[in-house]
């Protein structure tokens, strides 16, 4: 075996160890109620996104099937933590809101110091700017294999322009903002984001992979 194969396989069980750590919940002292992480994940999103989100959408920010959602749904409207009203856009339509008692789990989950958050207190600046770009690659990986869609990272984002700046400590643009901005201001969950057409996605993935600087065109 190849020594990049065996470092790959080392990373690979270190995510796969974090990953077993959060599927059993051995969060000591998580603040709130032990809960799946994939339910904490819904009352993190669904507390950052004003009047709701369909069903079908929340999951696709999760990048899960709705179908598998579905019963994590039924969970927590029977804990009372999320509710169902009519879109205001589309009266045949439901958005999947937050409840009082969703918010305050949501407000326990969102805590810096709690579950993966909490762990990451233990990285330097260096450290989490590295595991930015990661994830960004990582999730862009996923999405490149069909595995996710409909995740908000700057990769993924019509308005990302890697490597397009001077400034070498900033080396990126965002066209939502027109600053230049670093690693450790990438974002895996932007607001702002708009998808890039297949083709701007291939492009910008492979530029950012191999820090390849932008040739204005
Ligand atoms: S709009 Fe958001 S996701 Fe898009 S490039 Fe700017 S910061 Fe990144």
């Amino acid at each position: 075996m190849q020594e990049i194969e065996r470092q790959r396989e080392q990373v690979a069980a270190g995510l796969e160890q974090l990953a077993r750590l959060m599927q059993a919940q051995a969060w000591r002292g998580e603040a709130g109620r032990p809960m799946p992480p994939v339910q904490a994940s819904v009352l993190k999103l669904l507390a950052g996104a004003g009047p709701g989100l369909r069903a079908a959408r929340l999951a696709e920010r999760l990048g899960v099937t709705a179908a598998s959602l579905s019963d994590t749904l039924k969970t927590m409207e029977a804990h009372g933590w999320v509710q169902r009203r009519p879109d205001p856009e589309d009266g045949r339509a439901l958005l999947l809101q937050l409840s009082r008692k969703g918010r305050a789990q949501a407000a326990l989950k969102l805590q810096p110091d709690q579950g993966m958050a909490g762990l990451l207190q233990a990285l330097d600046e260096a450290d989490l700017a590295a595991l930015l770009r990661s994830t960004q690659l990582l999730v862009a990986e996923a999405q490149r294999q069909g595995l996710a869609t409909g995740l908000r990272t700057c990769i993924g984002c019509r308005f990302f322009q890697p490597f397009a700046s001077n400034d070498a400590a900033r080396p990126h643009l965002c066209g939502f903002t027109g600053q230049p901005f670093g690693d450790l201001e990438l974002r895996n969950d932007c607001t702002e984001h708009a998808p890039a057409d297949a083709e701007d996605f291939a492009v910008n993935r492979e530029r950012f992979r191999q820090r390849i600087p932008h040739i204005a065109e």
